[in-house]
Order: C-alpha cells, then structure tokens, then sequence
C-alpha cells in the first residue's frame, strides 16, 4: 500500500484515537475478515489533497496495561515492513515509561531506514506539551517532538504536514 502511517507505542498511550482521528469512518472493510488482521486495523484519510493509509497497532487483542517483549518485537516489526512513516506514540499525562523504553530500544534498530516521528499525545495544555521533553532522552526521530492531543487535534496538522512531505 501507498503512503502508509503506522502508529506504535505502548498500550493505552492514545493510537487508536489518533487513528479515528485521522480516518474518521474510512475504515478498511478488511478489519474484520481474519485472524491476520486482527491486532492491527486500517482505515483511510487525507491531509492537503493527500491520501494515505493508517495503521492502529495493537489492536483490541489486549486491553492490558502490559505486554510483553514478542509482542513489542512482532508490532514494531509490523510496523516498519508496512509503513513508509512510522509514528511512536508515548504519553506526557504519564510520563515515561519502561515499556516506552522498549518500543524505543526496537524501533532504534530501524532508524534511517524510514522516516520516524516521535508524538507526545496527551499534551492537552501547554504546561503538558512542555513536559514532552523528557522522551528526547528515547532518542527516536530526528530531535524533534510532535505533542498532540488526540482527543482535542491540537497539533495534529503540523504533524501530518510533516508526515504527508513524505507522500
Ligand atoms: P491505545 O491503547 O494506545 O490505542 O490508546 P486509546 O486510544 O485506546 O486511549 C487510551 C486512553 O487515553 C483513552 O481513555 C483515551 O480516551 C485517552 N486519550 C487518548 N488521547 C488522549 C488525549 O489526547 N488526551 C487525553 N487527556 N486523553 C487521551
Ligand atoms: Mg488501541
């Protein structure tokens, strides 16, 4: 697939609500046909006359606050085969977690070969988007965070300018 995202980061960080976001209805039918795409979904957007594919990783198979190392390894690894951007969601309300650092010690291995964003979601205030500095210490992307919030959209359109230069 063309001009594909992929959202990865640990669970209950916000993915899934930047894929409604982002995808609005535009859900891929094929959401519900196999056990193959059962962790991840798909849906379809566009930002300034571009289109693009979005996948949610980590799906509905585990609502659990925890997950375990394959499971990190199998999305990032999903992630980066599918994607042409990859975005690592982590949260400023929580702050940095372990299992953030593990995404991150994955992901890193994959850096330079696609393009990687780094996305502090949760950043619903300023005093929260400030907060976002304690991730660069992840070393993911190119020093720049993107602080979002997903369920307001505030700094969601630098974001996708920047994905969509990609496209
Ligand atoms: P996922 O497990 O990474 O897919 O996370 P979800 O999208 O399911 O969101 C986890 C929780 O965080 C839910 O209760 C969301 O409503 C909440 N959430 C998502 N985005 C934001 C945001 O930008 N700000 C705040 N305050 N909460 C958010
Ligand atoms: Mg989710």
């Amino acid at each position: 697939m063309k001009n594909t995202i992929a959202i990865v980061g640990r669970p209950n960080v916000g993915k899934s609500t930047l894929f409604n976001r982002l995808v609005g209805q535009r859900k891929a039918i094929m959401d519900n046909e196999s056990g193959v795409t059962r962790d991840r979904h798909y849906g379809y957007g566009d930002w300034t006359g571009k289109y693009f594919t979005v996948i949610d990783t980590g799906g509905y198979v585990h609502n659990s606050e925890d997950i375990f190392e394959g499971e990190i390894n199998k999305q990032v690894k999903l992630a980066i085969e599918e994607a042409d951007v990859v975005l690592f969601m982590v949260d400023v309300d929580s702050g940095l977690h372990h299992l953030d650092e593990e995404f991150a010690n994955v992901l890193r291995r994959y850096q330079g070969k696609k393009p990687m964003y780094l996305v502090a979601n949760k950043a619903d205030t300023n005093v929260r988007a400030h907060a976002a500095g304690e991730f660069y210490a992840l070393g993911i992307g190119d020093g720049e965070i993107f602080p979002i919030s997903s369920q307001s959209g505030s700094g969601t359109g630098d974001l996708l300018d920047a994905v969509v230069s990609h496209f």
